[in-house]
């Protein structure tokens, strides 16, 4: 596996599980904090509105964290629910696809959002989606759970701060920064943002790298109570995307929006310019009243790439038997546990079970770069 974020760690626990023995290697320690997956927390949420087999794969990674939490023996899935402001049709439709797909979601009608959430300033034309299997997974004690729990499985070697500069599918080959060259049966390639530099041009250009401004703050005491009571926010409903994680398990209730994502050239640094910070603070005044400077604790960047022609994750066949996750987008943590299974399926010559998204399922041939039909 080249890269220790949480697709490579995830497969190579699946991996391990079907009695193989792996090598994972990363540029910088593993968990590397510069890691995409490498966050106080990540969102899950089931609904994926008009796509029902999206929303069946994302119930059926609800139930696979649930049973990894057992498996690594660590508690890091908040199942505190997840919000999807709407309009009241879309709410409705939204809830009625939870539940075609098995899940439990309530409809929440404008007035009932405004009682539920009084430290929310919602439109109040709007109505939303509350899905209970669903929640904030603790992304950084994910990646050091994985770590932990590969440490002591036999025929399991982690190689840190070591940059592979060079993966070849057929012969399944990586050479190191060091000149060392590691051979084996298979190779992943996960390297999240950084993938353009491993992947053929043809596809390197066609990867969109993104930058995200993201707030971290710390709540008034007199309003503990209601944040603890308080859902994922994946969307606040306004027009320029924001949304928000509750300060779940002692972290920092995070604040972001679409509108602080730019594309970018490259990955420089992590720290947030001010007109950012300036930019969310504004946002979040109409949303959270009282919210000013503060309440900030933290501000940091964040980097993903995602595929240009779907703006989504994208999965490359480099023949042989190697593979690279070459784009995450923007769901790629909560999908990781089926696309783990799915990759270590392929990395060992077994058929993979279908996970329901065209893109992770149809990898695109590096060699014929145009996508599978599907
Ligand atoms: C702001 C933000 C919010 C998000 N919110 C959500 C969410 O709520 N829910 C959700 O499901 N997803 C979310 N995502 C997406 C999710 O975090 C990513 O899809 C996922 O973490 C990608 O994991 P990865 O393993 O592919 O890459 P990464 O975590 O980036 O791991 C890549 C690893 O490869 C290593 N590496 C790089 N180059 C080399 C090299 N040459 N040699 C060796 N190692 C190398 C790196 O050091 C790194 O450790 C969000 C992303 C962002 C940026």
């Amino acid at each position: 596996m080249v890269g220790g974020g949480v697709i490579a760690l995830l497969t190579a626990v699946e991996c391990v599980l079907g009695g193989h023995q792996v090598t994972v290697v990363d540029q910088g320690p593993i968990p590397f904090s510069r890691a995409t997956s490498f966050d106080q927390h990540r969102i899950l949420r089931a609904l994926h509105p008009a796509d029902p087999p999206a929303t069946a794969a994302a119930l059926r990674a609800h139930r696979r964290w649930l049973e990894l939490e057992e498996l690594l023996s660590t508690r890091f899935y908040e199942q505190v629910g997840a919000l999807t402001v709407l309009p009241p049709e879309a709410a409705a439709a939204g809830a009625l696809l939870l539940g075609d797909a098995g899940g439990d979601a309530r409809e929440l009608t404008p007035a009932s959002l405004a009682d539920r959430y009084p430290h929310l300033y919602l439109d109040g034309a709007l109505g939303g989606v509350l899905e209970d299997e669903a929640g904030v997974l603790l992304a950084d004690r994910v990646l050091n759970a994985c770590v932990a729990w590969l440490k002591w499985q036999p025929g399991i070697e982690l190689i840190e701060h070591r940059a592979a500069t060079e993966v070849h599918g057929d012969g399944a080959a990586v050479r190191l920064t060091d000149g060392r060259v590691l051979r084996g049966d298979a190779v992943l390639v996960a390297v999240g943002p950084w993938s353009r530099g491993l992947l053929p041009p043809g596809i390197a250009e066609r990867l969109v790298l993104s930058r995200q401004s993201l707030l971290y703050c710390r709540v008034p005491r007199q309003q503990a109570a209601a944040w603890a009571a308080t859902p994922a926010v994946p969307s606040l409903g306004t027009r320029r995307g924001a949304w928000l994680i509750p300060p779940v398990a002692g972290t920092a209730l995070k604040i972001t929006s679409a509108s602080v994502c730019r594309t970018v050239d490259e990955i420089t640094d992590y720290g947030t310019e001010d007109v950012f910070r300036r930019q969310l603070e504004a946002e979040f005044a109409d949303l959270i009243p009282g919210i000013g400077p503060a309440w900030i604790t933290d501000a940091k960047d964040a980097y993903y790439m995602s595929f240009a022609d779907t703006g989504g994750p994208l999965l490359v066949a480099l023949g042989g038997t190697g593979y690279a996750y070459a784009a995450c987008g923007g769901t790629s943590f909560k999908f990781a546990p089926l696309i783990a299974r799915s990759l270590a399926d392929r990395l060992t010559g077994t058929d993979p079970s279908p996970i329901g998204i065209a893109a992770l399922d149809h990898p695109l041939d590096a060699r014929t770069p145009v996508p599978a039909a599907v």
